[in-house]
């Protein structure tokens, strides 16, 4: 039977998610925005609520939140800032996938136990070459008695640089292409493993995103993940895993920059009476709230689709795509409601279209999922 209505559990988790967002987020985002400054004290008070770990199962000691309600965790945390949103993400869902679709249970003990203990997590797979074309990664792993010895460069690494625990992927072969592939976990504090350069960015300046450089790092075989050659595959699979999450954020970003446009429009006047009885703004508003429901349909779609067991990754190539191209068109119409006071700080819709940008570029550009869709729809 297909609901489109949310559980008990569900709902509880939204409003429990959006309350926080209300009080613990949203008033302090724009003060680590300006900073540049990751929020710690945010991400302490979501350990404190249960939130941090949102990915985690409940086998091991997390809340065991279902897949829909990590949507709705996301959507809601992104609807206060899109940078704490990314920073959870990255931590308990996409830096942890791996670990969850191709850990062992001795594995996951180790990955989560950190995270529950309130570390982050992050997902390593971009380098300076190889983004899009993620099997031409350069990385290395070479076996050497029961270590691998890893050797490379991670680029825009979210959570790079406050992370505790990593998910790597390296090559045995680069001949081998995606066939070389292998996936591990890394402890942040092994000898070898530093911070590279932290990126200064246009939007979600709350999320850390920074270079890991890894030289001679030492890692045992029992923290790799699935076998040689199946690096690859982990990797797609935790990608089709986050996309529908990203479209989430995007849902949440964008439905923020609604909300600020659909005040502001009942409260400007111009030319004797509010803007919002205009039917030029009545048309972007109803557009702006149609894109939305529309976006979160889908995500929540692919999200269904997942929890049922059926085959998901189209459905979230179409979400990831929609949500993303969405939110840089509603938070830009949002900031063109407001007028010139969209382009000042004093609104929080600019931060939402500074924000937006990011959902069209990672974990796959709106060019990848078109590419993913249209391979799906030639099959
Ligand atoms: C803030 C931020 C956070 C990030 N977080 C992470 C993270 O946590 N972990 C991680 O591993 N990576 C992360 N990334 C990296 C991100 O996933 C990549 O930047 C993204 O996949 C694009 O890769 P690229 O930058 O190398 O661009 P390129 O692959 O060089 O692409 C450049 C342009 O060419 C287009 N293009 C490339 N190939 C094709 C094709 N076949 N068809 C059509 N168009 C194509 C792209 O769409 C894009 O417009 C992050 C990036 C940023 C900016």
């Amino acid at each position: 039977m297909l609901s489109f209505q949310l559980t008990e559990e569900q709902e509880a988790i939204r409003e429990m998610a959006r309350k926080f967002a209300e009080q613990e987020i949203a008033p302090h985002a724009i003060h680590y925005d300006e900073r540049d400054e990751f929020p710690w004290e945010i991400i302490k008070k979501l350990h404190e609520v249960g939130l941090l770990t949102a990915g985690v199962p409940e086998e091991f000691g997390g809340p065991g939140i279902d897949y829909i309600g990590q949507a709705v965790v996301c959507e809601e945390l992104s609807r206060g800032d899109a940078g704490v949103g990314t920073t959870v993400l990255a931590s308990c869902m996409l830096g942890a996938d791996p670990v969850v679709i191709g850990g062992n249970d001795d594995q996951k003990k180790r990955f989560f136990d950190v995270l529950n203990k309130g570390g982050l997590g992050a997902f390593c797979l971009t380098e300076p070459g190889a983004g899009s074309d993620a099997a031409g990664l350069s990385m290395t792993a070479k076996l050497d008695g029961d270590s691998y010895i890893l050797n490379g460069t991670k680029q825009f690494i979210t959570n790079g640089g406050v992370a505790d625990y990593y998910t790597v992927f390296a090559t045995t072969d680069k001949k081998l292409k995606h066939k070389g592939i292998v996936g591990f976990m890394v402890d942040r504090h092994s000898p070898g493993v530093s911070i590279g350069k932290k990126e200064n960015k246009l939007g979600i300046r709350t999320s850390d995103t920074a270079q890991v450089v890894f030289e001679d790092v030492r890692v045992p075989v029992a923290n790799r993940l699935w076998n040689e050659g199946e690096g690859f595959k982990l990797c797609m699979l935790t990608l089709d895993m986050s996309r529908p999450l990203i479209a989430a954020l995007a849902v949440g970003n964008a439905q923020s920059a609604f909300d600020c446009a659909l005040r502001y429009a009942k409260d400007r006047v111009a030319f004797g009476k509010p803007i919002a009885t205009l039917q030029a703004i009545q048309f972007m508003l109803a557009d702006m709230a149609m894109e939305i429901e529309a976006a979160r349909l889908l995500s929540w779609n692919a999200c269904w689709l997942k929890m049922q067991g059926k085959p998901f990754g189209l459905a979230a190539s179409m979400a990831k795509a929609y949500a993303a191209d969405m939110g840089m068109k509603v938070t830009t119409d949002a900031v063109q409601i407001l007028g010139g006071y969209g382009y000042s700080k004093e609104y929080p819709a600019e931060k939402c279209m500074r924000d937006a940008k990011i959902m069209q570029i990672y974990e796959g550009t709106s060019q990848i999922q078109r590419v993913v869709i249209a391979a799906n729809l030639l099959r």
